[in-house]
């Protein structure tokens, strides 16, 4: 027997099954098929082939019991979440497709949305942890990430474990057991485990297979999720879910969005966490805005041929730079020297990327040379856009990090970080040959 609800409570569903439909032909669909119509159907605006946006706060409910309703699935009240669109800072419409279709990507159950990088890995922090909790992370971080561990975090009682990204299962282990001991002390837990792998800038990997070993062995999986830092590499040559970990955290401002023309965020991962970030994400805000979730999906449609074409060129580039006299090294995936680095690389990826350092012969003095004279490429931190860029580390994007840190991890003051776009390959080289000819 059925139970008889009332069809007033039930409301009215956004989404057919139609527009979920992932297989054709007995198989699954591939995401770059699934980019240009998964999660929206034209019928419900008018037509449109393309998503309207919509600029709302609000939505109007069907009748008084189908409100209750949202609200006891936005609250928690009733298992499942929302059934329905309630209001502008928990969900809408171009947000809901953007989010569907990002979990896609890397295989995720479900996605969230934020209005930048930064925001999402915050949100993400502070819904894992309390008081007297002990994070445990890979070095480098992005500075701004690793800033909000060591002082942000830890004006709420929560203090971190780090360890190089390349660490080995025994040295893992180690760190597993000192965080435990340190958590113990403060009265609290592990209750996070944070990666950033391929690291910003060095392109360091750490081995999220090992990181998961480590992790089970230690702590309940339930409650201290992997999650990790997946711009550099992701979506395109990297699924860490694959490989054991729970929660994927991009920049969407990087390769996902493309264009250099947007800043968002977004965590995919199992639903079990995603839910207490959401809860904590309706509670404070920070989702993306309608107009840069729209934008998301148009970039979604070409992000497969753009990381393609950039990494083709990377290739082509490093080639040329890791023969030039004024080139000291790179740190490129598709060169690697370490070979447990390699290994990782092996395990882990299936691209080389689009990003990467060059270590110039000398300091900063020839580093600033380089990039004052760099014509095609544009001197900008970011990366990921259609556009080439370069930057310096050591006295840009990473500035705060204390010198001592930076010598540690690598961030040295004659390194050069590089995001190659999708002009013409042999016009890159000509600018960076002529470029090098200033130094
Ligand atoms: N993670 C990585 C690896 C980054 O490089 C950046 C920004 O450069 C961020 C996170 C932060 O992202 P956003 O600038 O979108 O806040």
């Amino acid at each position: 027997m059925t139970d008889a609800i009332d069809p007033v409570d039930q409301p009215t569903p956004r989404r057919k099954p139609k527009e979920l439909i992932t297989t054709i032909g007995g198989r699954p669909m591939k995401p770059s098929t699934l980019m240009m119509g998964y999660g929206y159907d034209p019928v419900l605006s008018e037509g449109s082939l393309k998503p309207p946006i919509f600029l709302t706060s609000t939505f109007a409910f069907e009748n008084a019991a189908a409100g209750k309703r949202h609200f006891e699935g936005i609250t928690g009240k009733r298992a499942g979440g929302a059934e329905g669109l309630v209001y502008s800072r928990f969900n809408a419409p171009n947000q809901e497709i953007l989010e569907d279709r990002l979990a896609i990507w890397d295989g995720a159950e479900e996605a969230l949305s934020f209005s930048s990088g930064m925001t999402a890995i915050a949100i993400l922090m502070l819904a894992a942890c309390k008081a007297g909790d002990v994070i445990v992370h890979s070095g480098p971080l992005y500075a701004a990430s690793e800033g909000f561990v060591a002082k942000i975090m830890a004006k709420y009682g929560v203090t971190y474990v780090d360890f190089p990204a390349g660490a080995t299962p025994e040295q893992l282990d180690e760190v597993m057991r000192k965080a435990k001991a340190q958590a113990e002390a403060q009265g609290g837990e592990v209750p996070l485990i944070y990666l950033e792998s391929p690291g910003n800038p060095t392109n360091a990997l750490v081995d999220v297979e090992a990181v998961k070993t480590a992790r089970d062995a230690h702590f309940d999986p339930d409650r201290c999720p992997i999650a990790i830092d997946n711009t550099f590499l992701g979506p395109l040559w990297q699924r860490p879910l694959d490989q054991g970990a729970d929660l994927v955290v991009y920049s969407l401002t990087k390769y996902v969005g493309g264009h250099s023309d947007l800043v968002a965020g977004s965590v995919s991962g199992k639903k079990r966490f995603i839910d207490a970030i959401r809860a904590l994400r309706n509670t404070m805000g920070g989702i993306a805005d309608p107009n840069t979730a729209w934008m998301l999906l148009r970039s979604l449609e070409t992000v497969e041929l753009r990381m393609e074409r950039a990494g083709q060129n990377a290739e082509r580039v490093c080639a040329f730079l890791s023969q030039h006299p004024k080139v000291e090294g790179l740190g490129y995936l598709g060169m690697i020297k370490d070979p447990r680095q390699q290994d990782i690389y092996n395990r882990h990826c299936t691209g080389a990327g689009s990003t990467f350092s060059v270590f110039i012969k000398g300091g900063e003095a020839e580093c600033f040379r380089f990039l004052d004279a760099l014509k095609v490429a544009k001197l900008a931190v970011s990366l990921g856009g259609t556009e080439t860029l370069a930057s310096h580390p050591a006295s840009m994007t990473h500035l705060s990090v204390p010198d001592e840190r930076k010598a540690a991890l690598g961030i040295t003051d004659n390194l050069v970080r590089i995001s190659i776009g999708i002009e013409d390959p042999d016009d890159l080289i000509a600018d960076f040959d002529q470029a090098l000819a200033k130094v």
